[in-house]
């Protein structure tokens, strides 16, 4: 069942791997098959270099195993409540990349502060409110989903949990891989820019981070091939 989903989740997972975004069992990444509303999940705890993609799981949208021999990700419910609320989320991925989770840390927003954060996103990377730590995984999930429609929603493709880390969605699991990629290079880099302006902020002109964002992401978009 869902087998190319499978495939696709379970290579988005070892990408976070490759691309060092993730370290030992450290973030999850997800796909939803839209049609039947079925969620492919990674298994939980399993080392990556023991994975292979017959071991995803997949469950309903209201977590019950469809089909599978692991349990799922600790994560599902955080994961399933993004999918119930945000429908354009084909994919989900949750990481404790270096830089990204240093600011979730910090508990401050990442600020935009140049073209390349522009091109992706549409003003800062926002934090979350605290999660309650009864129904802790699904309480992170409303804070997520909070925070994701309180941003404009289709704009806002990450959001850090404070002293958590980040969460991500996509239209595709690949694209939810990428922008987990994205994220964490401009975390990097707006942790150096500071640095480099003794720790002030210079944030990007609004004209600039309109424009970049929106010939890239908005409905007269012209970035890139027809
Ligand atoms: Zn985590």
């Amino acid at each position: 069942m869902l087998e190319k989903l499978k495939k696709e989740v379970f290579e988005a997972n070892l990408q976070l791997v490759q691309e060092k975004l993730v370290i030992l069992t450290w973030g999850n990444a997800s796909g939803i098959d839209r049609e039947s509303n079925w969620v492919v999940i990674k298994p939980s705890g399993v080392p990556y270099h023991k994975l292979k993609a017959r071991d995803m799981v997949i469950v309903d949208i209201d977590g019950k195993i469809i089909e599978g021999d692991l349990k799922p990700s600790v994560d599902l419910p955080i994961h399933l409540t993004i999918y119930k609320n945000i429908l354009s989320a084909g994919g989900v991925v949750h990481t404790h990349s270096h830089f990204a989770t240093c600011w979730a840390q910090a508990r401050k927003p990442i600020p935009c502060l140049g073209t390349t954060h522009a091109d992706y996103f549409f003003g800062e990377i926002p934090l979350t409110d605290l999660p309650n730590t009864e129904d802790y995984e699904q309480s992170i999930g409303e804070k997520v989903v909070q925070c994701i429609e309180k941003n404009n929603k289709e704009q806002c493709r990450a959001v850090l949990v404070p002293g958590h880390g980040p969460f991500v969605w996509g239209k595709t699991v690949e694209q939810s891989v990428e922008t987990a990629f994205v994220l964490e290079k401009l975390a990097e880099m707006a942790y150096h820019t500071i640095m480099l302006n003794n720790g002030k902020m210079a944030e990007l002109e609004d004209k600039y981070l309109k424009k970049h964002y929106e010939r890239k992401w908005g409905k007269d978009a012209y970035y890139g091939q027809k």
